[in-house]
């Protein structure tokens, strides 16, 4: 079986190391993920998404943090600050070395894609891990102070804090989905969205040009929502959805996905809102999505599959 996922940071993470741990050895899972938040910090080119997803899957990721690697140290980002320097991206030794990695060799010319498979394959990861594009996006917060953030600065900086006013992807016209993930998606068995932010983890991946048409074409793709009773788990996508208008529920979240989605699947907490979701035309079922550990994870993936 080929089963294909789009995934942001942790909540991404943790639904396709379920998926890896579920899936048998005749199968291939493969991660289509968002770069939107990617970033130049330090002077090396930052793939949050990216690099959180290798390491879920690798098995190195600090699992408390979400981001970054276990018992990494962060003696660089010490060294800045000695310095002098307002070093607010934390960034761990060892990440720095990834990051240092992909730099000098896009300076070289190789593609996100290529680097990412490079990356993965170094660290022990099976499934196949897809930048979204090879091109930039960057995604950009309008502030309702009237300001635009670029998106680390919003999220890391600020601490998600200015009221959102407007998301935007800079370069989405003009980006083509990565070499691979139209056909990831065309080829799969089953096409998952995991949980993630809706609009800045999914909503990239879902503006390059191609990539709804394609799930749309697709007959089994299902959603799981990254809301539950009314709120992220983490982060910021409850008060992003409220900003954009957009119900802040499961119901809202499958509405967002209603024009290409087959399935929905709701958490057990939010059981009420099965009959709503139903009357979009998309079967909605209810499972505990609550992923604490990996067992938890291991087991949603068994019963998504
Ligand atoms: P980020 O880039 O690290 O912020 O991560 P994502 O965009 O992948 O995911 C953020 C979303 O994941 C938040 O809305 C969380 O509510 C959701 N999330 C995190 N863990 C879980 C989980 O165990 N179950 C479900 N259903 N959602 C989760
Ligand atoms: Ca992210």
């Amino acid at each position: 079986m080929k089963v294909t996922a789009l995934a942001g940071g942790v909540g991404g993470a943790k639904l396709l190391v379920g998926l890896s741990g579920a899936l048998d050895q005749n199968s291939h899972l493969t991660a289509i993920v968002n770069t939107g938040d990617d970033a130049t910090i330090y002077g090396v080119h930052v793939s949050p998404d990216v690099d959180i997803v290798t390491y879920w899957l690798a098995g190195l990721a600090d699992r408390e943090r979400g981001w970054g690697l276990k018992d990494d140290t962060f003696r660089v980002v010490e060294g800045l600050r000695a310095l002098g320097r307002d070093a607010w991206f934390q960034l761990g030794d060892r990440d720095f070395a990834t990051c240092i990695h992909r730099t000098e060799r896009m300076g070289a010319g190789d593609k996100l894609t290529a680097i990412t498979a490079d990356v993965a394959r170094a660290l022990g990861v099976t499934a196949t891990v897809l930048p979204m594009s090879d091109d930039s996006v960057a995604t950009l917060i309008d502030t309702a102070d009237g300001r635009t953030l670029e998106f680390q600065d919003y999220f890391v900086k600020e601490r998600q804090e200015p009221e959102v006013h407007a998301i935007r992807f800079s370069g989405i016209e003009e980006a083509s989905p990565g070499p691979d993930v139209l056909r990831a998606i065309e080829e799969a068995d089953k096409v998952f969205l995991c949980p993630s932010n809706p609009l800045v983890s999914i909503g990239p991946i879902l503006g390059l040009s191609g990539v709804r048409d394609a799930l749309k074409a697709h007959p089994d793709v299902t959603a799981i929502s990254p809301i539950i009773e009314g709120a992220a788990l983490k982060g910021p996508a409850d008060k992003m959805l409220a900003a954009a208008g957009i119900e802040v529920s499961a119901y809202g979240v499958a509405e967002l996905y209603a024009d290409f989605l087959d399935r929905f699947v709701l958490d057990v907490r939010d059981e009420s809102h099965r009959d709503r979701i139903n009357g979009l035309g998309i079967e909605a079922i209810v499972l505990d999505t609550i992923m604490a550990d990996e067992e938890r994870s291991v087991l949603l993936a068994r019963d998504l599959l």
